[in-house]
């Protein structure tokens, strides 16, 4: 049987029941139902029962088994059956969790998945990838995915790398004739494979395979264990963790053997050791690191910062330098036209005249040499192509008119790096090249000039004349487009190497205004010690005054182009880097030097890139950022984040959320430690006194997994402030747990356990050692709850308020009313090892509890003043 490459065109269409105007929506959704989405699967996914299984791995489970046996041998039922509940309880919540952060990030992923232009009932339509349907007829262009395997039907000068089927990085060239012979798949050049990425020219394409019946998914399907990845800062707190764990039980060993040295009963000793390994463990801690970074990945896609990679939103609050495109990233990407130069003198756009021959061949130029469209009003493709239409619409020119009276023989599109874009047309009869594009690589391809008078040969004051023009529109943030044209013979084939010989037109000026939250956004960054550098592909004059204008350009700096920096040897570059603010006419490639210079003094480096060749520039950066509306799928892919609103001050606001999100998981962890430190340093000092162990394990458990949990998720919601962008860029390098922060953790904790041993000593005196250890407890858990208040920002309450976070509020209620139904009802009391207390043990709890977090806070208001 023949393959789809080894058939024509027509046979492919008609064996798929479609034609070159697509496939009717029921039959699309007719095959979606059948063949099912345009997916890989991503392999088995992890059952919940295994999930649920792999919470009992952990080190806590083991302790509390042991705690639950001994509890048992010393005759304590119900403490038992509490620890069992709660191994339980633990497990079902881990996986519980685990389930939901998978669900966001796969949300996330559906954010970015994505979209292919097809043709479905003669219409051109954008749709997720997901749809797409063996028959569509798929539009390809430069900076596409292929989303599925496809037969080409009409083939431009298309490009493709398909480097991730066959390993080949270079790209191949396509066509669309058909091939006889049986040919391995890097031959078959008249077919797309999905995964593979458009790098240059277009093509219509009828999709013959989808999902899993894709060359790629044959692959996928041999490969599909997906893992999952830790970030940086949770694999840092799993090691963590298990250094601890190992510190611990070391400690646990010890005092163990100082009990049994002190002839205390071998179960006694026991519960002193489990004791303390409960109240060291930080249970919760892991988890919260993942939900607080879940919740900030969600909280940044609502303000359009969609992030790919969880590990981004730690790298964004060390970010010291912002690469930024300029067109449509800092400007607002409106393009209008502002001024012609024709004839040798400027004029404005609604004085052109088609009756005029030199004015028409700019205008058919400009309606010709063009892509976009105006469809009811709206713009749609490039806009700096529909500002030449809304012009020649001024004029009463319609595009729709012209371009159903001229047929398009040829084109060679537009692409960032040749600055040009040139199409052939017969034009009165005879065979026309048109182009348009950058006046400085427009310039050194034209020898000829046409004005009223006739076609001339171009001089050099001509040339002066013209430069100088580009200059005066460039000084004002101008962008200036250059258009020339030339006639050829009938033979002649358009090629990248025949675009020169051309005559000079005119030039066309547009203005595309900053956005209004640009300026702003630049002077953010800048306060937080960030970097803000220019890199477009426009002129450098035109680059310098935008720069200006909103900031990041400032007296002294330097502005450099493309060209210039090949010139420079990376030692130069290193010299100029910080002076430089602005590059203009840069290549993709200079953008990795770029990155690749900052990084060199340890920078951590944000670049943005919407091209197809943008993508290894992405790759390099710490953090690429893609354009979610004009960006390629291809940069897309190779982002880490996506802005869903392509505007600068989103990334402002997305590394004001990275820093918020660290500085929030770093004050959890604070409170978790603080907290277990208090806990441990009770145990150890009982254990040293030689008194009655403190805390049962079950009473631990209910602060570590409960009374504590709270206020940690509440101190990961603390809302970003405005005082985060006052500070300078985080060290990457400097891990969380730092001599100061271990410090602060240990004079906080040996507070709260100087409270909670009072209070212990107070129970003794007054009651038994049980009515001691219901004291310890009640105090530890309280002011542990009152911590919560000190853990949310180094300033204190009085500055921050309590109303900025009603969520931290509501924690400590909801622990104080946990709290009291263990105290007070008797069923529970019972279960907790509590017993009652009178009125005034219950004062003094509250009153010893709430000691600490007043020094604590008091100390702040010392501190920072207020
Ligand atoms: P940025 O990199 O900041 O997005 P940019 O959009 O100005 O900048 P390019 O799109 O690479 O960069 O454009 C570079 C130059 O190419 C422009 O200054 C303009 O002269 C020319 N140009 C832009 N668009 C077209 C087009 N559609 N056809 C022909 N020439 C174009």
């Amino acid at each position: 049987m023949k393959d789809w490459y080894q058939k024509s065109g027509e046979e492919v269409l008609s064996e798929l029941h479609t034609t070159k105007e697509g496939l009717s929506s029921e039959q699309a959704k007719e095959l979606l139902a059948r063949l099912g989405e345009n997916v890989l699967s991503e392999g088995r996914k992890k059952s919940t029962l295994r999930v649920f299984a792999e919470q009992f791995k952990d080190l806590l489970v083991v302790i509390l088994i042991a705690a639950a046996v001994i509890s048992m041998l010393s005759g304590n039922v119900e403490s038992t059956v509490v620890i069992v509940a709660v191994i339980l309880l633990n497990a079902i919540l881990g996986t519980v969790q685990h389930e939901k952060a998978q669900k966001s990030l796969a949300s996330l992923k559906s954010l970015s998945s994505p979209t292919a232009k097809v043709i479905r009932e003669g219409q051109k339509l954008e749709i997720d990838s997901r749809n797409v349907v063996p028959g569509d007829i798929l539009l390809l262009e430069a900076g596409d995915m292929v989303v599925a395997d496809g037969r080409i039907l009409n083939n431009y000068s298309l490009q493709v790398n398909e480097s991730s089927l066959t390993g080949e990085s270079t790209n191949v060239d396509k066509e669309d004739n058909t091939l006889e012979a049986e040919l391995p798949l890097a031959d078959r050049t008249n077919m797309v494979y999905s995964g593979s990425l458009v790098t240059y020219g277009r093509a219509v394409v009828v999709v013959t395979g989808t999902g899993m019946n894709t060359e790629i998914g044959k692959i996928a399907s041999l490969m599909n264990a997906t893992k999952e990845k830790k970030t940086p800062l949770q694999a840092s707190m799993d090691q963590f963790s298990s250094r601890l764990a190992l510190i611990i039980m070391m400690i646990c060993a010890l005092v163990f053997l100082l009990s049994l040295y002190r002839r205390m009963p071998l179960l006694d000793s026991l519960m002193f050791a489990v004791a303390l390994a409960v109240a060291a463990i930080p249970e919760a801690l892991s988890s919260i690191v993942t939900i607080v970074q879940a919740m900030g990945t969600q909280r940044m896609a609502k303000e359009n910062a969609i992030i790919k990679e969880l590990k981004a939103v730690e790298s964004l609050g060390c970010v010291s330098v912002i690469c930024s495109d300029k067109t449509g990233t800092l400007t607002q990407n409106k393009m209008t036209v502002q001024d012609v130069y024709i004839d040798g003198r400027t004029m404005a756009p609604e004085e052109l005249d088609i009756s005029s021959q030199l004015h028409r061949y700019l205008i058919y130029d400009a309606v010709l040499t063009n892509d976009s469209a105006i469809v009811e009003g709206k713009g749609i493709g490039d806009p700096t192509e529909y500002a030449l239409l809304e012009m020649t619409g001024k004029i009463n020119v319609s595009h729709h008119y012209l371009r159903d009276l001229m047929h398009r023989l040829e084109e060679l599109p537009f692409d960032s790096d040749r600055k040009l874009m040139s199409t052939k047309y017969h034009l009165h009869g005879v065979p026309t090249v048109l182009t348009k594009g950058a006046v400085d690589v427009l310039l050194d391809r034209m020898t000829h000039i046409r004005t009223s008078e006739g076609i001339r040969e171009l001089t050099a004051k001509d040339r002066e004349e013209i430069l100088l023009q580009n200059q005066r529109f460039s000084e004002n943030g101008l962008r200036v487009l250059g258009f020339a044209y030339k006639e050829v013979d009938k033979n002649h084939e358009l090629s990248l190497n025949s675009e020169n010989g051309f005559t000079f037109l005119g030039l066309i000026s547009m203005v595309d205004p900053p956005r209004e939250e640009s300026k702003a956004a630049v002077a953010d960054a800048k306060r937080a010690g960030i970097r803000t550098v220019m890199i477009t592909g426009d002129h450098k004059i035109t680059a310098t005054a935008i720069a200006k204008q909103i900031g990041i350009f400032e007296e002294g700096d330097m502005a450099v182009t493309g060209a210039e920096l090949d010139a420079m040897t990376d030692e130069e570059l290193d010299q100029n880097i910080t002076k430089t603010s602005v590059y203009a006419r840069v290549s993709p490639e200079n953008k990795i030097r770029i990155v690749d210079a900052w990084q060199r003094r340890g920078n951590i480096v944000s670049m943005t890139g919407d091209g197809v060749n943008d993508a290894p520039a992405l790759k390099k950066a710490d953090i690429g950022v893609a354009m979610g509306i004009t960006g390629t799928e291809v940069s897309k892919d190779a982002a880490s984040m996506i802005l869903s609103d392509d505007n600068f001050a989103t990334i402002i606001k997305a590394v004001a959320n990275g820093r918020n999100v660290y500085r929030n998981i770093k004050h959890a962890i604070q409170f978790l430690l603080s907290g277990n430190t208090a806990g441990i340093l009770s145990v150890l000092y009982t254990s040293l006194m030689a008194l009655p162990v403190p805390f049962a394990p079950v009473h631990l458990l209910f602060i570590n997994l409960l009374t504590d949990s709270l206020p940690a998720i509440a101190i990961g919601m603390e809302p970003a402030k405005h005082d985060l962008l006052g500070e300078k860029p985080r060290d990457p390098k400097e891990g969380i747990l730092t001599k100061d922060f271990l410090i602060k953790l240990l004079l906080q904790g040996a507070l709260i356990a100087a409270g909670t041993m009072t209070a212990f000593h107070i129970g003794l005196k007054t009651g038994s050692s049980a009515t001691a250890s219901t004291m310890a407890f009640c105090t530890l858990t309280l002011s542990r709850l009152f911590h919560g208040f000190n853990c949310r920002s180094k300033y204190s309450i009085f500055k921050i308020g309590f109303s900025s976070n009603w969520y931290s509020l509501g924690a400590f209620l909801a622990g104080v009313v946990l709290l009291s139904l263990v105290m007070f009802v008797p069923f529970l009391s019972r279960l907790f090892s509590v017993t009652a207390l009178n009125g005034s043990q219950i004062a003094v709890i509250y009153g010893l509890a709430v000691i600490p977090t007043i020094i604590i806070q008091m100390a702040k208001v010392i501190k920072y003043k207020n």
